[in-house]
């Protein structure tokens, strides 16, 4: 690693996590590792989630399944929207997709879809896709059949599972299950919680878990999970500022008195959107508060006292809760981590011990394998 701003992703938390997950629920894993893994590395991911146990890989597009498949023979499963144009894909990397309608299905029958692997989604109350009506069900998956589609699995998606004392959950769950008993056939694969059902929600119809968050240590009631991931830079530059000076684009932080300054080398090119203006750091034990604007690859801090340049600096990590972080920008943990940008360096941790790095951008300077 050259430049110090650098993601650090704990794949020993990760696996546990996995298992924790298979064993709490008792049911098969549908590790989702969408979005190259929440940001994380979906082939690393894959491969941790595949030594925990886990029985299928989910991903969000042919693109993303094409990724996957190149480095394992696991099922894997597409959740979003596939053209059924592309069926020949499907066929030929052997990845099943959802179902997103009655009219997709009715598209897919006139491709040569025999051998196609299928999960029915179910909409039962997301709105986003699946099928609502349980005759149109019957009559997809009828459709389906007679042309020789393999129907491997059944799902649906909830919508309210992180505020499990309101009654959405329930009611989904109600229409999933009339559903399912509707078509009164087999399925291989019957799913129907994302990582906060998986945790908190019990049902006795499905037999397989859909998670993504949790995997990475975060979840509503995350009491039994381990974080997974880190974001680290060092400073950079640390000088005295006088009263009367200002900090940054804009000069919107004004000095009060004369105050010590520090650079940290991470900005909005890295994810660090400038909404973080304001908030606080954690270096050499202490919280440091970001002063000025937050410039695209850079920012400053305020020091109550002089620290040297290399010292580490946590953005959020063991110190300060991805959780929090999200709380404070008013998003949530998975968009803070999906925009974390490639530029960062990536580095795994592996039996307690460094085992990779890498960065997407710069193959001549990665290196370690696992
Ligand atoms: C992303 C996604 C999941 C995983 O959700 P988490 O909250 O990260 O566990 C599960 N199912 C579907 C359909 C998804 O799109």
């Amino acid at each position: 690693m050259l430049r110090k701003t650098w993601l650090e992703i704990n794949l020993d938390n990760f696996k546990k996590n996995c298992q924790y997950l298979i064993d709490h629920t008792n049911k098969k894993l549908i590790a989702v590792i969408k979005a190259n893994g929440y940001g994380l590395g979906d082939r690393y991911l894959a491969k941790c989630a595949i030594d925990a146990g886990c029985s299928m890989l989910a991903v969000s597009s042919i693109e993303e399944a094409l990724i996957v498949r190149e480095i394992t023979d696991k099922d894997i499963l597409i959740l979003g929207y596939v053209d059924p144009k592309e069926a020949d894909y499907l066929k030929k990397y052997d990845i099943s997709c959802a179902v997103v309608s009655l009219s997709w299905v009715k598209e897919l029958i006139n491709e040569d879809c025999k051998g196609v692997k299928v999960h029915l989604k179910v909409d039962t109350g997301m709105n986003r896709i699946g099928i609502k009506d349980k005759k149109e069900l019957k009559e997809a998956y009828d459709l389906l059949v007679s042309h020789g589609v393999e129907v491997e699995g059944i799902f649906t998606h909830y919508a309210c599972s992180d505020d499990l004392n309101s009654n959405f959950t329930n009611e989904q769950f109600a229409k999933f299950k009339e559903a399912y008993d509707y078509l009164n056939v087999p399925f291989k694969y019957i799913h129907c919680d994302n990582s906060d059902a998986a945790i908190d929600f019990k049902d006795d119809l499905t037999n397989a878990i859909r998670c993504g968050i949790a995997m990475l240590g975060y979840a509503s009631n995350d009491k039994d999970l381990l974080p997974v991931c880190s974001l680290y830079t060092q400073i950079t530059n640390v000088k005295k500022v006088n009263k009367g000076e200002t900090i940054g684009y804009g000069a919107t932080y004004r000095l009060d008195e004369d105050e010590i300054i520090a650079t940290i080398p991470i900005g909005y090119a890295d994810g660090f959107i400038r909404r973080n203006q304001g908030r606080k750091v954690y270096v050499d034990g202490i919280y440091a508060p970001l002063v000025g604007r937050i410039c695209m690859d850079q920012c400053m801090i305020k020091l109550p006292y002089m620290i040297e340049n290399r010292t580490k600096v946590e953005l959020f990590g063991e110190h300060i809760s991805l959780k929090l972080m999200a709380k404070e920008l008013d998003t949530i943990t998975y968009e803070i981590l999906c925009n974390l940008s490639s530029r960062l360096t990536r580095i795994y941790i592996l039996d307690g011990k460094k085992c990779m790095e890498c960065n997407s951008r710069l193959e001549t300077i990665n290196n370690g394998t696992f």
